[in-house]
């Protein structure tokens, strides 16, 4: 006999966890279905984002920028920390504890919320009774009845066409985290965020760090003034970004990796290191999930067919996250899942695209939200810019980390916010400003007129805001 739930969700990744506990709270009979198993093969709720993705990345770019920091930069401050050492088996320790405090929290969350967990594969069985049967094979078979069913089954790896992840020479963002010493030499195919990260945390910890990117330039989809900043600041620390790249054959050998591969030119080059990380790109994730027993549609890409609020071709069954249409960003999971949720339980969930956050936790940070200058151009949407550098920023000259610069786009007539644009310390952090602006449909002199504490990094903001106007105060 099937247990019966209100819904059933399959993936307890950002998009999976967060949809569970927001049905959960609205009252309704919710169960998760996971399959990720950790070291000692028990539950590991929280998705590629926990376990091999956002946390434990965010992790080692913290350890990493602490080393580099004490290496190159503590003793500007006066200090001096004679010998400096790397234990690299702690720093990988560490990550992994902290990957466990998040696979722990969202148990802990399950069980506040009455959420049932259960660690298996999920799979549609059959449309039954109006709603549909989810076969959990994991350690106990169970049949679970669901009314609504979420699918947030994620995304993984993209592999290079016959290049198979062995995650010891050749290695997903997963043995990216994990290499086990310091490698002398490492090769990146691809310059998107997750390579720019993970190729600066190998940097900072010594690996001599190529990049190999098949577009002809940086961050293309980026503000053209930040990805030229990025490409000087990257250069000038040392990662070696080399564009226009076509891989023509990968060999993993006794001692390493040789990429074979024509240059921008066309010339025939090759590339030999210890390791090599490919990170092109990342693949929607149904395999297993039983799509033909229901009929779910699957577009050219494998993605699970979704409109804007993430209702796929069944009645009834809804779909979210990475395995659908959209940036594979885990606070846009996250968003579709709180709003799938809400349309369940009667409610008018609602997801703002335009305003969904970009972030590059590399040093610097780069973030933006809404439309760069490019793409209004190329919309002919008339705009006004205003630019302010952190070289100008009290807060970042006592920080001593004085790159980049704040850019605001504004409608040329209303003035409202059409996109922020930031290269520099935290970006993070500071976008999120931006983002609350954009979600009020702010005009950029309304932050122009705000009190920003002084002194803050925020006040390159403000002055950003200003320079829309050209009436910065401080520059
Ligand atoms: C190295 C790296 C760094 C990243 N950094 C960031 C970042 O800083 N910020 C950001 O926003 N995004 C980041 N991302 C992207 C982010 O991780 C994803 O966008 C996010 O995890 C997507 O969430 P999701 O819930 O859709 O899927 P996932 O997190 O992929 O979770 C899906 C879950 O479903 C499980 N599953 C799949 N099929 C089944 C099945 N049939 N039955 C049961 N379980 C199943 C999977 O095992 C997994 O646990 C990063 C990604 C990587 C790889």
């Amino acid at each position: 006999m099937a247990q019966p739930f209100d819904v059933v969700v399959i993936g307890a990744g950002p998009g999976g966890y967060i949809a569970a506990i927001r049905a959960a709270q609205l009252g309704l009979k919710v169960a998760c279905i996971d399959d990720w198993k950790n070291a000692s093969g028990g539950p590991a709720p929280g998705g590629t984002c926990t376990n091999v993705g956002c946390i434990p990345s965010k992790a080692l770019l913290q350890s990493s920028e602490n080393y580099e920091q004490a290496a190159h930069h503590f003793a500007d401050h006066g200090i001096g920390v004679g010998e400096l050492t790397l234990d690299l088996k702690k720093m990988l320790a560490r990550k992994d504890a902290v990957v466990k405090q998040n696979n722990d929290g969202i148990v802990y969350l399950f069980k506040k919320n009455k959420v049932a967990f259960f660690h298996g594969r999920g799979s549609f069985a059959k449309a039954a009774g109006g709603g549909y049967e989810i076969a959990v094979a994991g350690a106990a078979n169970e049949t679970l009845s669901a009314t609504h069913v979420i699918v947030a089954t994620g995304s993984s790896p993209r592999q290079l066409p016959g290049v198979a992840f062995d995650e010891d020479r050749i290695l997903s963002n997963d043995g990216a985290l994990r290499i086990p010493g310091v490698p002398k030499t490492l090769g990146v195919v691809g310059s998107g965020v997750i390579g720019l990260e993970m190729g600066s945390v190998w940097r900072r910890l010594g690996a001599d760090v190529t990049i190999l990117e098949a577009l002809p330039g940086l961050l293309g989809m980026a503000d053209e003034a930040v990805a030229k900043e990025a490409l000087k600041v990257f250069t000038k620390q040392g990662l070696k970004l080399q564009f226009g790249v076509k891989i023509s054959e990968v060999k993993s050998t006794k001692k390493g990796v040789t990429v074979a591969y024509a240059d921008a030119k066309g010339a025939a080059a090759t590339l030999e290191v210890e390791r090599l990380i490919v990170s092109i790109g990342r693949v929607p994730h149904t395999a297993g999930l039983g799509v033909e027993a229901v009929g779910l549609k699957l577009d050219e890409r494998g993605a699970i067919v979704a409109d804007e609020e993430c209702r796929t071709n069944l009645p009834n069954v809804w779909a979210i996250g990475d395995v659908v249409r959209g940036p594979m960003l885990a606070h846009k999971a996250e968003e579709e899942g709180v709003a799938v949720a809400e349309r369940i339980a009667g409610q008018h969930g609602h997801v703002d695209f335009n305003t969904v956050p970009w972030v590059i936790y590399t040093s610097p940070e780069i973030a933006w939200v809404g439309q760069t200058e490019a793409q209004l151009r190329a919309a002919g949407r008339p705009y006004k810019a205003g630019q302010f550098p952190f070289m100008a920023n009290g807060r970042a000259r006592a920080l001593g980390d004085t790159t980049g610069f704040v850019k605001f786009v504004a409608d040329a007539k209303t003035d409202e916010i059409l996109g922020v644009h930031i290269i520099g310390p935290f970006a993070s952090e500071l976008i999120s400003e931006a983002v609350v602006a954009m979600s009020f449909r702010a005009s950029s002199e309304d932050i122009a007129r705000i009190c920003h504490a002084h002194p803050s990094l925020s006040e390159a903001t403000r002055e950003a805001a200003l320079a829309v106007d050209k009436r910065t105060l401080n520059l």
